[in-house]
């Protein structure tokens, strides 16, 4: 078997109704990917639920590139085509779970710092970043950069993500309390 062809070849998920293919519609939200048989009665599914794990990219840094973009770790990819809006549930878990750096994969552990982006009081879904993954983040992805006026960059330890964020949620409240408005970034 030529392993480079086959790697070349996209695999899709397979519609639970009709055994068909799965597949991003890039004209759509790239949220969903939808059955390619027109006749099939499934609707769309969210594309981080039916991802092939064994099929995305692994760990590490720098990033592969797909469609002329750098793939973050959490970022599903469908076939031939990258699912930019959508996050792989499996990987949210797993990096909230070992503590792993959500754009790169790797752990935080080894690393002294990571951040956060808190919007409207949520930490943004997905988890932590090193420094490195969060700089390039805010430069790369369009709803970080359009909201970065109204984003908080907050520095996390391990723990921190404890009951969705409570600490990091906490420690915002604090100092918006003491300041009377909330900073671009609250270290450690
Ligand atoms: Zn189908
Ligand atoms: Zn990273």
């Amino acid at each position: 078997m030529c392993t480079q062809q086959w790697a070349a070849i996209p695999v899709f998920p397979s519609c639970p109704e009709c055994g068909g293919d799965l597949q991003l519609r890039p004209e759509e939200d790239l949220r969903y990917v939808y059955c390619v048989r027109g006749t099939c009665p499934f609707n769309g599914d969210n594309a981080g639920d039916v991802v092939i794990q064994h099929l995305q990219p692994d760990e590490g840094w720098p990033r592969p590139e797909m469609e002329g973009r750098k793939i973050p770790w959490i970022t599903p990819v469908i076939g031939d085509r990258v699912a930019w809006a959508a996050l792989n549930g499996a990987r949210v878990r797993e990096a909230l779970r070992h503590w792993l750096c959500q754009v790169c994969g790797e752990s935080l552990d080894r690393r002294s710092r990571a951040w956060v982006a808190v919007f409207e009081g949520v930490v943004a879904e997905g988890g932590a970043m090193h420094k490195r993954c969060f700089a390039f983040s805010a430069a790369a992805c369009p709803a970080l950069r359009k909201e970065r006026a109204r984003t908080v960059v907050v520095e996390v330890r391990h723990g921190d993500q404890r009951n969705a964020w409570e600490a990091v949620i906490g420690r915002l409240i604090a100092h918006g309390m003491s300041h009377g408005q909330l900073p671009d970034s609250l270290p450690l």
